[in-house]
């Protein structure tokens, strides 16, 4: 190793949580409100606000807030929903809770997101939904997608665990889907620690989610523990526990008013990255496509392997070594076990996917990483890519 760069140790994740939001939530637990109650209301209001949405409502997952969606639409067993093989388990499980069938799709070998080529190769009368992932935050062919389900009369969900703050062709994430869903997740652009969201402008939609949320129990159920709430409540569907805390509002409330110079930080993390490795030839960057916002959740270096005589494994032990956490987003859900024996998947079925995969790696990006810890991570990239050139 050059001697003259001093090691430095810089994890794949540091959330950006701080005094502010340990005081905020310090001012909740003494207020002695802890569950659902009057800072989730003003989060999902603040939320709606940001976003340009008529309802956001809180749940205690992305995962929940993908079943609670798949549920306002309906999902039936036996149907099929379409979904990107290139994501994380909950995007696909959502789908089996209900006897359906999840179709994984293979994605484009440029953004990494579903490939609506392949969408409508894969349709069959059976289809009712598709559920887009914005990859690294990166948006999906909305367009493209939209005409496809437009056409062949299907739903659509956009899971934008990654996608906040995003914009497509100068609309919001959350805004052009029937039904949105965001994650608050640890390691997300925007953390409650847990919890998630779903987006929408329709008001049957939004009455539905919010039944279901909390035991299928009439609307402000949550409120009889208050002065102006009635102990009196009806049961009407068999819902879910799934609601958000104030605990955890408070601290999304203080996340939300830093979610836009958060987002530039990143971005500016990112564009360090581009700027130094669009010129070396043993890896690839992250396209951006035209007329988009990325929210920049993950960055992905793909390697050029042919000029390289290290796999993407080996390359990630020599990151480790010189002090870099790195991950990996993601094995292909077509090459879990689950999906082998139960829906019969092939490692070939999804090729691009299976192919990307095997050449990616994620650098660390979140916005207290400075100046001097992106130029250690690129010398370092530079530097193994040396000692392992073909
Ligand atoms: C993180 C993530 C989820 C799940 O989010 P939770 O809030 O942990 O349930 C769903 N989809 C994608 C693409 C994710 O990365």
């Amino acid at each position: 190793m050059n001697s003259s760069i001093s090691k430095l140790s810089i994890p794949f994740h540091r959330s950006a949580v701080g005094n502010e939001e340990a005081q905020a939530v310090a001012d909740v637990v003494r207020s002695g409100w802890l569950t659902m109650g009057p800072k989730t209301i003003e989060f999902e209001r603040q939320f709606a606000c940001y976003i340009g949405v008529k309802h956001a409502i809180a749940v205690s997952s992305c995962t929940a807030a993908l079943h609670l969606s798949l549920d306002a639409i309906r999902i039936q067993p036996g149907d099929e929903v379409l979904v990107p093989t290139t994501t994380f388990a909950s995007t696909a499980e959502v789908v089996t809770y209900f006897g359906a069938r999840p179709v994984l799709v293979d994605v484009e070998a440029c953004s990494l997101n579903i490939d609506p080529a392949d969408v409508e190769k894969k349709i069959t009368p059976r289809s009712k939904a598709i559920i887009p992932v914005h990859f690294a935050g990166q948006p999906c062919n909305m367009n493209a997608l939209g005409e496809i389900a437009s056409q062949h009369k299907l739903h659509m969900v956009e899971d934008a665990a990654h996608a906040l703050p995003a914009l497509y062709s100068g609309k919001r994430v959350g805004t052009i889907s029937e039904l949105t869903t965001f994650s608050f997740y640890a390691t997300k652009t925007l953390t409650t620690g847990e919890g998630g969201m779903v987006t929408t402008n329709d008001d049957s939609y939004a009455q539905r989610v919010q039944l279901m949320r909390l035991h299928g129990i009439s609307r402000d159920a949550w409120k009889r523990y208050s002065v102006e709430g009635s102990w009196f409540y009806e049961v009407l569907e068999a819902g879910y526990k799934y609601n958000f805390t104030d605990l955890q509002a408070a601290l999304g409330l203080v996340q939300l008013s830093k979610c836009d110079s958060m987002s530039e930080q990143r971005t500016r993390v990112a564009e360090q990255y581009n700027r130094a490795f669009s010129d070396m030839p043993a890896v690839q960057t992250p396209c951006v496509l035209p007329d988009c916002q990325v929210a920049w959740h993950l960055y992905v270096l793909r390697l050029n392997l042919s000029q390289l005589s290290i796999d993407r494994d080996g390359f990630i032990r020599e990151l480790m070594e010189r002090g870099i956490g790195t991950s990996v987003h993601f094995i292909p859900l077509h090459m879990h076990p689950l999906y082998r024996r139960d829906y019969g998947y092939k490692e070939n079925d999804c090729p691009v996917a299976c192919r990307e995969y095997s050449r990616s790696l994620s650098l660390p990006i979140y916005p207290d990483l400075s100046e001097d810890e992106v130029g250690y991570v690129i010398n370092s990239v530079r530097e193994v890519i040396k000692v392992w050139k073909r």
